[in-house]
């Protein structure tokens, strides 16, 4: 695999433009334009797509690394419920992460509103995405997986990766064979990659698990959405693998976060069934059983108290939310941090009280965290602090908020003068991480019709899907859902594809 990627003449790239991008458009690899290449005004009705920036070719990545990304999905997903089910311990993150953070602040607010009532509805759904990099240290011993994050709310682009994974396979038995510059090395190995379908499974798990509707009227899924969302056919690919089961048959309904109070209600009894009457049929009205959020994860999604009222009126509902306000403060920074943080004879892993399993996986998980810090005046704290404030040291490092969806985090020589200019009593909300730095791959990103070759840094998602009860602490449900890889230029410090930064990829394992 010496000469992979392969080399590309000019006229080749221009053959592998056209056929990529007509392919992409044939099998909905596409995302609403962005507005520095149609116009608002260009496009009003809406009516545009365009193809998905991605790689000509699927980026070589460790079969090792794969592996034990895969192995590690299940205890992960168990993990993360069952640290949803314990309101003390994130009672006491969300206390650490302090009052400077509002966001942090209200969220917790609409659970304690739901506590001191009373939950109706105990079983949880969490459609997960854990998130690595390779690591290779200087001593020559295997590549390792290093976690970048852990995501408990709105995981994106699991209904466009499976669909990248067929293009680059399309690809291996069509064009790459026409190649000038390909040796007959050997053929690509491209692991499968069912995420929308695993990520549709999952949810059509809980619709199941809701059981039998108490009102008179049918079950139905709803995913939550953000307004002018420009990766809704990621979205779309799931409603269409949910809507496309015989039994049950799952009525599957978009609903804008803003207009939840209008379009839904909870029905007058103590069981709280959240009823939706869409706004289209409104001689018709549906028993909620399942609330897919692909929204809700920050600030701007709350502009105001009703957005909070929003929030609170689905979390004392009786449908299962992927996800409910505990599973995603699970989510946050900040915990990963507490899991992450060196272990000291005073200060243990808390790994153990969460999981049920052997040692092993304890370990195995354990071995794909990378040291984290937190600012606060602990022992850690102290010593990150110094780190964060020096010139040399920081340059190894970044800093993080308790925010999700990109664009938030602070790197490397950023972080001293950043840390001045915020009153001290706000370190505690921010994480100090170490960067992982991946070994260097090159590959050639094909966006908005342009070709940028060059060296690239490859992330790896692994979608999980878990079903759990909160009060019988039961798993229902926990599957590995497949994989993304999100693939930037290497002078890029973000990688979100919606953000403009990154692009979708696959991998052929080496
Ligand atoms: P967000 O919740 O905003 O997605 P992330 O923690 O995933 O925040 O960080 C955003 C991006 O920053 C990642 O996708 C990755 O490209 C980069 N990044 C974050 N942490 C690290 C790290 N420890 N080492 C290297 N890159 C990182
Ligand atoms: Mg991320």
């Amino acid at each position: 695999m010496s000469d992979y990627p392969y080399e590309i003449t000019p006229t080749e790239g221009e053959r592998l433009t056209e056929v990529i991008k007509d392919w992409s458009l044939a099998h909905g690899l596409t995302v609403r334009p962005p507005p520095a290449i149609v116009p608002a005004e260009a496009d009003p009705a809406g009516i545009l797509a365009t193809a998905v920036p991605v790689t000509l070719f699927p980026s070589p990545f460790p079969r090792i690394c794969f592996d034990q990304a895969i192995a590690v999905q299940g205890a992960y997903n168990e993990l993360y419920a069952s640290i949803s089910q314990d309101d003390t311990f994130l009672a006491h993150i969300v206390k650490e992460i302090g009052d400077s953070d509002d966001f942090i602040t209200e969220l917790w607010k609409v659970h304690l509103r739901v506590k001191e009532e009373g939950y109706v509805q105990h079983k949880s759904l969490g459609l997960f995405r854990s998130d690595y990099m390779v690591h290779q240290d200087i001593t020559g011993s295997p590549p390792q997986i290093k976690q970048v994050e852990f995501n408990t709310i709105a995981a994106s682009f699991g209904g466009l990766s499976s669909q990248t994974s067929l293009l680059h396979k399309y690809l291996s038995l069509t064009e790459y064979l026409l190649l000038e510059n390909r040796t007959q090395s050997g053929s690509l190995q491209l692991p499968r990659n069912e995420s929308a379908a695993g990520l549709a499974a999952g949810i059509r798990h809980a619709f199941i698990e809701y059981g039998l509707p108490s009102t008179p009227y049918q079950k139905c899924v709803i995913f939550l959405v953000q307004g002018g969302e420009r990766n809704i056919f990621d979205q779309r690919h799931l409603e269409y693998e949910l809507q496309a089961l015989q039994e049950p048959q799952i009525p599957v309904f978009r609903l804008p976060f803003s207009e939840t109070l209008q379009h839904t209600a909870l029905a007058e009894n103590p069981g709280r069934q959240l009823l939706y009457r869409p706004p289209q049929s409104p001689s018709h009205t549906f028993e909620v059983a399942v609330v897919y959020m692909r929204c809700g994860y920050g600030p701007s999604d709350y502009p105001d108290q009703s957005a909070w009222e929003a929030r609170y009126h689905l979390e004392r509902s009786a449908a299962i939310k992927c996800p409910t306000v505990l599973t995603q403060v699970a989510g946050t920074k900040k915990v990963q941090q507490v899991l992450a943080t060196p272990e000291t004879p005073s200060n243990p892993s808390v790994l153990p009280r969460y999981l049920s399993r052997d040692s092993t996986s304890i370990f195995d998980l354990m071995k794909t965290f990378t040291n984290i810090y937190p600012l606060d005046e602990t022992e850690a704290g102290l010593r990150a602090r110094k780190i964060a404030s020096d010139p040399e040291l920081c340059k190894g490092y970044v800093l993080k908020p308790q925010r999700e969806g990109g664009g938030n985090n602070i790197y490397r020589s950023s972080i001293p003068p950043f840390l001045k200019s915020i009153p001290e009593s706000h370190w505690p909300s921010y994480i100090l991480m170490e960067l992982i730095t991946p070994p260097p791959v090159k590959n050639t990103i094909l966006r908005n019709g342009k070709l940028e070759h060059g060296g690239v840094i490859c992330e790896l998602g692994i979608y999980g899907t878990c079903v759990w009860d909160q009060q019988s602490r039961a798993i229902l449900h926990n599957e590995q859902a497949g994989y993304l890889l999100r693939t930037k230029g290497d002078q890029s410090e973000e990688g979100g594809v919606a953000a403009g930064f990154g692009c979708m990829d696959s991998c052929t394992l080496v």
